[in-house]
């Protein structure tokens, strides 16, 4: 894929994620959670409802609620550990650091500011450009996202656009501050599938043509199919199987991973939408249970699974499980 220098286009990796946990008060939302993300790629991170995938996106966001919210470990784009950095120096950095693109771009806009102007005040403080000039920039950065019309668009207000242009309008905010990383929390997941498959077109162009690198969160296996050169499948607040997505679709290891893609149609050529399917059982909600999460829904489960959580495993092939089975822990 392709580098530009508005992605930086290091040969490094992007994002390092060591040892994350994040805590609400008592509840662990996510617990030893590593990963790492190459320049140019798409991870896609997959997961029930509840099973901590959004509060990773918005950990290397840095965007937990303040005072709700406890993380530890680090989290380094860019070299920067980004949940080291406080007050101004948060602020100053985070803008260049990662972009985020929330589900409802609605609740993210603000309303009574016009599309264009909100684009436009992201030039204007990063680059300390004019109004005039951070004007123009805007309606550039809105034709950068396919938007037809960007000059018309840029004078409407949130609520005069559709679902699908009101995205497109986050992701050309998200991209005016050219981050190293840009972070997607279910952003087509309240959009049609006509606008969904605009959507992801504009996200593989960003990779192909931008060299944009993508942690895209989802619960939707045709996104992924269609999208992600990784996958990261979240479960219990842990992180059970990581991997490059053609092998975990070709051969799932970890009994959860294998237990979601017989419910789906393997492969790449899953259609839009294919739905994140409810396995028998119930994902954990509260406080996880000892020994591994998956336990009381898992098949194959055996005696120590009940008390040993099973550590991540680094496989052949750029593969991580977690489980006692799989790299010969039982
Ligand atoms: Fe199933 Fe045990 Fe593996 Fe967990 S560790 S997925 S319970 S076999």
């Amino acid at each position: 894929m392709s580098t530009a220098a508005s992605f930086g286009g290091a040969a490094d990796d992007v994002l390092v994620v060591d040892g994350l946990e994040v805590r609400y008060g008592a509840r662990v939302a996510l617990r030893d959670v590593s990963l790492r993300l190459a320049a140019g790629r798409v991870l896609a991170v997959v997961g029930e409802s509840g099973s901590g995938k959004s509060t990773l996106a918005l950990a290397i966001a840095r965007l937990l609620p303040p005072g709700g919210a406890v993380a530890a470990g680090s989290i380094a784009v860019g070299g920067v550990d980004v949940l080291a950095l406080r007050g101004a120096d948060l602020r100053r950095a985070r803008a260049g650091l990662v972009g985020f693109i929330p589900q409802d771009a609605m609740a993210a806009l603000t309303p009574v500011v016009r599309a264009g102007r909100q684009v436009a005040e992201v030039f204007e403080v990063r680059d300390g450009l004019s109004r005039r000039e951070a004007d123009r920039r805007a309606v550039e950065a809105l034709a950068r996202v396919g938007m037809r019309a960007p000059d018309v668009v840029a004078r409407r207000f949130p609520h005069e656009l559709s679902g699908g242009m009101r995205q497109r309008v986050m992701i050309a905010m998200a991209l005016a501050a050219r981050p190293r990383l840009l972070v997607a929390d279910e952003p087509t997941t309240a959009l049609d599938v006509t606008v969904q498959a605009e959507i992801l077109e504009l996200a593989r162009g960003l990779v192909r043509d931008e060299g944009a690198t993508l942690v895209w969160v989802t619960h939707d296996m045709g996104v992924v199919a269609e999208l992600a050169d990784e996958v990261a499948v979240v479960y219990g607040g842990r992180l059970a199987e990581h991997g490059p997505a053609a092998a975990l679709f070709a051969s799932p290891l970890h009994p959860y991973t294998r237990a979601v893609l017989e419910t789906v149609r393997a492969g790449r050529d899953a259609p839009p939408k294919t739905p994140f399917h409810a396995i028998a059982g119930q994902p954990p909600t509260g406080a996880l249970p000892g020994g591994c999460p998956f336990r009381p829904r898992c098949p194959v489960a055996l005696p120590p699974c009940a008390t040993e959580p099973p550590a991540p495993r680094a496989l052949a092939g750029a593969r991580r499980v977690a489980c006692h089975l799989v790299g010969g822990d039982v």
